[in-house]
């Protein structure tokens, strides 16, 4: 039978930040594929039994692509073996975590994505300020001082808390300011919980397709390109062409 992949988030460096999901996982884990930036503290839950295989640019060993998934993470999996594949932070922010899963469902690997602290939560929650602040910031933004084509601005994700009810005039406005109508635009109620559900759509159509949905509070909304290459892989597909015109 084929293993599975976990693609998790380390957090920041200490292992009590750590989620509860992911301690569990690499503390039972079989084969541990991690970067480098994650430390020793944390590597050392995983079972002395464990394969361990390190993974990113300064790793010895089997000599890979740094921008994809190692080639031992599906060869493990497909030999039957669930990996943990084991990223500072959180895997989905700068940690190339959009191509793994690309390559991941190429292959055919079942897989899961479990969240980690990333750098800006833990460093700010370190030194006790807040990201947002009713008075002075009403939005929060994390960028990349390495781009893959410094001469190109490669787009963003917008992330709009509290706006289920406000979707209307937000998507009005982001295609007033110059947003392609056609712009991917997700809501998504009660993450992570039993009862969540989610709506894709385009901007030009987010705010109908919710409303007809009956989405529930607490909802999140998310527009940019990233979002529809989870539920169309042409799209990520698309994505990459896209990143490499
Ligand atoms: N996926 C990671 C980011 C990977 S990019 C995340 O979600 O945090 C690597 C960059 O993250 C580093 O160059 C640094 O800027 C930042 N970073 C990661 N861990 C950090 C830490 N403990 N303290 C400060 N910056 C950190």
């Amino acid at each position: 039978m084929i293993g599975k992949v976990f693609l998790v988030g380390a957090g920041p460096g200490d292992p009590k930040l750590l989620t509860v999901r992911a301690h569990e996982l690499v503390s039972t884990c079989d084969v541990l594929a991690h970067d480098e930036l994650v430390p020793h503290t944390i590597l050392a839950l995983a079972p002395r039994r464990a394969e361990r295989i390190r993974v990113g640019r300064r790793a010895r060993g089997v000599r890979h692509h740094d921008a994809r998934i190692h080639p031992l993470v599906i060869e493990r999996a497909r030999s039957g073996h669930d990996v943990v594949r084991l990223k500072g932070g959180d895997p989905m922010i700068f940690g190339r975590g959009g191509e793994e899963v690309d390559e991941l469902r190429a292959a055919g690997v079942p897989f899961e994505v479990v969240p980690g602290i990333t750098a800006a939560l833990g460093a700010a929650a370190s030194l006790s300020f807040p990201l947002t602040h009713r008075d002075v910031a009403s939005a929060v933004t994390l960028r990349t001082a390495h781009r893959a084509d410094p001469a190109k601005d490669s787009g963003e994700t917008l992330v709009f808390y509290m706006g289920l009810s406000s979707l209307p005039s937000i998507a009005a406005s982001l295609i007033a300011e110059g947003h392609a109508a056609s712009t991917p635009a997700l809501v998504v109620s009660n993450a992570t919980r039993p009862s969540q559900r989610h709506v894709l759509a385009t901007l030009s159509t987010i705010a109908a397709r919710a409303r007809a949905a009956r989405l529930e509070t607490p909802a999140i909304l998310f527009v940019g390109a990233v979002v529809a290459s989870a539920f169309v892989p042409a799209a990520a597909r698309t994505l990459r062409l896209l990143r490499t015109a």
